[in-house]
């Protein structure tokens, strides 16, 4: 499958950072009124991507891989703190909350972290082995408040994702694993004591998880957000180019359709109260134009996003020529794999660390690429579905974001790209603004 060795290591090669606002066209504006629907190839599962959640089932009890080892525990660089404030400039704060040992059962003991007054959303990462899938057995808030409730992975089918019983949902993820509080008005975080459980499983053998000893690190940015629901915010974007369809870094804030995207992406967040800051643009050297997702082949994207190596910290977006799916369906298209719902903030990147964006267009398939950027960016920094992808009969579940329409097929966050979609509703914009790299924006 791949073109080269996964471990080949040749690193990401960076150029000079092109301005911080590069001189991007007008958007065009007439992607939502092409005439074309926005429907990929008939079959078509999780057209916008296998993010962790955007499969079925059957695709993600097994998506997972790695080789090696991926543990990432180093702080960042918040700057200096004081003792006032211990939030410093950023409005965030990290907390090295240790090591937890999951045993055989894949259960770890308890595990506590104290929380600053003052924080209003909380992004808990885990780091383990990178082909063993990390969750949160069980998690209390201040005051012993539930976030996810301990019965959860008993009563539950599947270990993947926790919904109906967790309305603030979350995500296994492969290797690293990101969770962000609150990701829905029905939850809250605050200071004081926070108390958690990790589980560790394996997916190798499809349908069937199985409980493993993992040793993983524990961390946990607060993040203070007072004026979340006014607040105008800003992201910065690392755009890894891998030459997919000749588009080099030397040339890819000059190529329209690049352009036209990030034109789009300005669009879309700015309906959030999110700017895009920095556009930098980097050469990366990645194992396979390529890129296989699902049925235990998830390295692949882990393996693609380590490629991208050290870059400022920003939202890392890498372009491949083509992502695909494996299913019991087949191989089929995927527009875009976010890297975790949220992904985690890594000084230096990670395997988790980013977006891969396939350019490639299927025949007759109309252009969205503007609006998958903005939907695995959105995924990246905390949102769900807002109606995932319909079972073989019934309908697909909703989230738990009152705000957003039942299958609202305007809606950025809704599994399947249709023609003008791209909205983001007001809780939907708070829960994006609890995300640790959403940095403030201009006033
Ligand atoms: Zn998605």
């Amino acid at each position: 499958m791949y073109e080269a060795s996964a471990a080949d290591p040749r690193p990401t090669r960076p150029i000079p950072v092109r301005g911080k606002r590069p001189p991007c066209r007008a958007v065009d504006g007439a992607r939502g009124a092409t005439g074309i629907p926005y429907a990929l190839a008939a079959g078509c599962l999780g057209c916008w991507g296998g993010d962790g959640t955007d499969q079925p089932d059957a695709v993600q009890q097994a998506a997972v891989s790695d080789a090696g080892m991926d543990v990432a525990s180093a702080p960042d660089a918040d700057g200096a703190k004081d003792a006032a404030d211990p939030f410093g400039a950023t409005e965030r704060f990290w907390i090295d909350a240790g090591v937890a040992t999951a045993n055989k059962d894949g259960q770890a003991s308890l595990l506590s972290f104290q929380v600053p007054a003052g924080t209003t959303s909380v992004e808990i990462t885990f780091d383990g082995p990178a082909a063993t899938l990390l969750t949160l057995a069980e998690l209390s808030g201040p005051d012993g408040r539930i976030v996810v409730p301990k019965t959860w992975l008993a009563e539950s089918k599947s270990p993947y994702r926790c919904t109906v019983a967790c309305p603030n949902r979350i995500a296994a993820g492969p290797g690293s694993a990101a969770f962000l509080v609150p990701n829905t008005p029905a939850a809250s975080a605050g200071g004081g004591a926070w108390t958690l459980r990790a589980f560790a499983f394996s997916a190798q053998a499809p349908g069937t998880p199985l409980a493993v000893d993992a040793t993983l690190t524990v961390g946990v940015h607060a993040v203070r957000r007072p004026d979340v629901a006014t607040r105008k915010g800003r992201i910065d974007l690392n755009l890894c180019m891998s030459g997919a369809f000749g588009i080099g870094a030397d040339i890819a804030l000059q190529h329209a359709r690049i352009q036209d995207a990030l034109s789009e992406v300005r669009t879309l967040f700015a309906g959030a109260r999110i700017e895009i800051g920095a556009v930098r643009v980097f050469d990366t050297v990645v194992p396979s134009m390529i890129v296989q997702h699902g049925l235990g082949a998830d390295a692949e994207i882990g393996d693609a996003l380590a490629a991208i190596g050290e870059v400022p910290e920003g939202v890392n977006i890498l372009f491949v020529q083509r992502i695909f799916a494996v299913t019991e369906a087949g191989a089929v298209p995927v527009l875009g794999v976010a890297g975790g719902i949220p992904g985690p903030v890594r000084p230096g990147g990670g395997r988790r660390s980013g977006v891969v964006i396939g350019l490639e267009l299927g025949a007759g398939q109309p252009d969205v690429l503007g609006r998958t950027l903005a939907h695995e960016i959105a995924h990246w920094l905390g949102l769900f579905h807002t109606t995932e992808a319909p079972p073989a009969s019934g309908i697909g579940a909703h989230d738990a974001i009152p705000d957003t329409g039942d299958d609202d097929v305007s809606n950025l966050m809704h599994w399947s790209p249709a023609a003008g979609s791209g909205k983001l509703t007001l809780q939907q914009t708070n829960v994006l603004h609890g995300h640790p790299l959403v940095g403030a924006g201009s006033p």
